[in-house]
């Protein structure tokens, strides 16, 4: 038997699974090598969101408004690994494989969501994601714990977001082996605009 603490909440977990029962932060052993496909949203203009608003009624969409991503991510088999300011870091692949499908219900839910009236602010989202084989170890601050995620794509993910525009999906890496041929078309047809990105530069687009 191989019992430890959890390093987000210090329940005491049993490593041969993959979460942890209490929290459900991802367990890993010593440093793991997966494919994951990461994917992060960050609001638009969120600076000047912040200056036209009251701090206190700020705090309170904005609660809201992560809780209701989170719960839509997990639902659809995202496991939501950190907040970064305004943006969120969602991590598919994780327990189990990661299956395009739960994807496209995670973007249906999200663009409902942005949609409905749930929130006073209407929040405006750039979106980009990427696939490959990374290094993950759990780091712990004190604060927080998150897992951090090691690999080249994962620094092209920084690099390419400042490209991203609202209502585009970027999508960097081995992605054309993950999703189906026609995928990317038929997102189109139902009002998503697409991006692939190669390391040659931009190509794809609707
Ligand atoms: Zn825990």
């Amino acid at each position: 038997m191989s019992y430890e603490s959890c390093i987000r909440c210090g329940y005491e977990i049993d490593k041969r699974g993959n979460f942890c029962q209490n929290c459900g932060f991802y367990i890993v052993k010593d440093f793991s090598e997966k494919e994951l496909f990461v994917y992060r949203m960050d609001i638009i203009g969120f600076t000047e969101i912040t200056q036209k608003i009251d701090v206190f009624d700020l705090k309170t969409e904005l609660s809201l408004f992560f809780s209701n991503l989170r719960n839509i991510s997990e639902k659809n088999g995202g496991y939501v690994n950190q907040y970064i300011g305004d943006e969120i870091e969602i991590i598919w692949g994780l327990g189990k494989s990661f299956d395009y499908r739960e994807f496209l219900d995670f973007l249906k839910e999200i663009d409902e969501f942005l949609k409905s009236e749930v929130l006073r602010i209407k929040f405006r989202m750039r979106m980009f994601g990427g696939y490959g084989k990374m290094v993950i170890c759990p780091v712990h601050t004190g604060i927080k714990a998150y897992l951090m995620l090691v690999s080249d794509f994962i620094n092209e993910l920084n690099e390419i977001k400042t490209i991203a525009k609202e209502n585009e999906i970027l999508l960097l890496g081995d992605v054309e082996s993950i999703f189906p041929a026609n995928f990317i078309e038929k997102r189109i047809e139902e009002g998503f605009t697409f991006f692939l990105l190669k390391r040659e530069g931009l190509y794809g687009a609707n």
